[in-house]
């Protein structure tokens, strides 16, 4: 499967990830992407960056070493009403939000407040992309997670770092062949994530691609093989 874009990476900046924008960009170029998106974690997570960062944005090109650049965070949902931990003053600064549930951000609430979580973050308009919504740690509703993203129009993320057997996230094969599996009935275009810590794994799709294929995931509603997939979450 070729894969046009990473829109989920980070860099030094997020406080414990370990390569520069210029070493992703790089990463990014010689794996032959189009497109690269930037999506450092945001301020509430321990030794990341301050609002401040994301509001510099305007220092970036366009399209460097071939490569259409795109600035975003990974921000924090904070409570189960899905609020974030940056104001709309900052998002409305860059190209795309993710949203995700973290450890140090928020405690892991019942699978309805988990999932009330989600679709409150689904509902501010800047939040173009759910982040690994696939940790046992935060039970999940997927029957109501699923219909709610097809209907915001947000993008569900395969991240394919859930999948490393050291990752904090628990179970994620099994909840990711859970939700495709009804993410397949609605038809739901789903994006895939690097969620790149360092500048090799940028781009990197291969675990998210083998779930993918166990779930017969039709390949015309993966984004990311879509030369106009970007656009899609972008423009939600
Ligand atoms: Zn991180
Ligand atoms: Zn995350």
């Amino acid at each position: 499967m070729k894969i046009y874009f990473d829109l989920h990476t980070h860099t030094t900046a997020s406080g414990h990830a370990f390569s520069t924008f210029k070493e992703n960009l790089e990463e990014a170029a010689s794996k032959g992407l189009s497109a690269l998106g930037m999506s450092d974690h945001a301020p509430a997570m321990p030794g990341s960056a301050q609002a401040i960062y994301f509001t510099n944005f305007k220092c970036f090109r366009p399209e460097v070493m071939g490569v259409r650049i795109y600035t975003g965070v990974e921000a924090n949902i904070m409570d189960f009403k899905g609020n974030l931990d940056l104001d709309e003053a900052v998002l409305q600064k860059m190209d795309y939000v993710i949203a995700s549930l973290h450890m140090p951000c928020i405690k892991p609430g019942t699978p309805k407040e988990n999932t009330d979580a989600l679709i409150g973050a689904m509902e501010n308009p800047y939040v173009k992309i759910i982040g690994h919504p696939d940790d046992d740690r935060y039970p999940l509703e997927y029957e109501r997670l699923i219909p709610a993203a097809l209907k915001h129009r947000v993008a569900l993320e395969v991240n394919n770092s859930s999948f490393n057997p050291r990752s904090g996230r628990q179970n994620a094969g099994k909840n990711v062949m859970k939700w495709l599996s009804i993410a397949k009935e609605y038809r739901l275009p789903v994006i895939l994530g690097s969620d790149a810590h360092i500048y090799y794994d940028v781009g990197d799709m291969t675990e998210a691609v083998k779930m993918l294929k166990a779930a017969g995931y039709p390949p015309e509603l993966v984004l990311n093989a879509r030369e106009d997939g970007v656009q899609y979450v972008l423009n939600r």
